[in-house]
């Protein structure tokens, strides 16, 4: 099970990942995720990519395609995969389709409206990492982690102009990408906007 997960940033493709790969036993590969844990660890790659990232620029294509070709050798994707994140250009996604088949692509669609309240919203605990949302998944106490005190933050890059510069950047280059998997046969679109056990239980029935 090769599949693909396609959206605007804040589709909530990061939290179906994590509940497919539970459900199906494949792994999560984020790209996303893998820049942030280089960042982290302060890592050459880390160094390079931090400044991009946190603007809401997309990383050069040659650098991403190399580092989900490596996270593809591993044996665990041997069986299937969810690539989240990426491809995210059409360089990209032409790049992948030399390195392995992809079965099927989940377009999970949202109103831009919907992505700019999920991602200013936001709220990371500095402490243990766990996510809040003023909304949807308010702390006991405000700026505090309920889980070990923390203190919680915004990310640089869920602050409103990289937001904005997000968004527009996925208009540009990661949209075209919905055309090129339909015109390859395998794209499927999900409403991303429903509660997110409904998006799943649409999720399991498209797959
Ligand atoms: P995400 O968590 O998927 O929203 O990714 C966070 C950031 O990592 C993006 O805003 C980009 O700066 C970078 N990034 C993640 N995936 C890619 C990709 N496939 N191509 C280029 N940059 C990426």
């Amino acid at each position: 099970m090769n599949l693909i997960f396609l959206g605007p940033p804040g589709a909530g493709k990061g939290t179906m990942a994590f509940r497919a790969k539970e459900h199906y036993n494949i792994p999560h590969i984020s790209t996303g995720d893998l820049f942030r844990a280089a960042i982290k660890n302060q890592t050459e790659l880390g160094k390079k990519v931090k400044s991009i990232i946190d603007a809401g620029d997309l990383v050069p294509d040659e650098l991403t395609t190399a580092i989900v070709e490596e996270r593809l050798k591993q044996g665990d994707a041997d069986k299937g995969f969810i690539l989240d994140g990426f491809p995210r250009t059409i360089p990209q996604a032409e790049a992948l389709k030399k390195i392995t088949n992809i079965e099927t692509v989940i377009n999970f669609t949202v109103t831009e409206e919907e992505v700019v309240r999920r991602l200013s919203g936001r709220r990371v605990c500095k402490g243990c990492g766990e996510s809040f949302h003023v909304e949807f998944i308010p702390p006991a106490k405000e700026g505090v982690c309920d889980k070990c005190g923390g203190e919680l933050y915004t990310r640089d890059d869920d602050k409103i102009e990289a937001i904005k510069n997000r968004l527009s950047v996925y208009a540009s280059s990661t949209e075209p990408l919905i055309n090129f998997y339909k015109v390859e046969g395998n794209l499927k679109d999900i409403d991303a906007s429903q509660h997110p056990d409904k998006v799943f239980e649409d999720l399991k029935a498209t797959l």
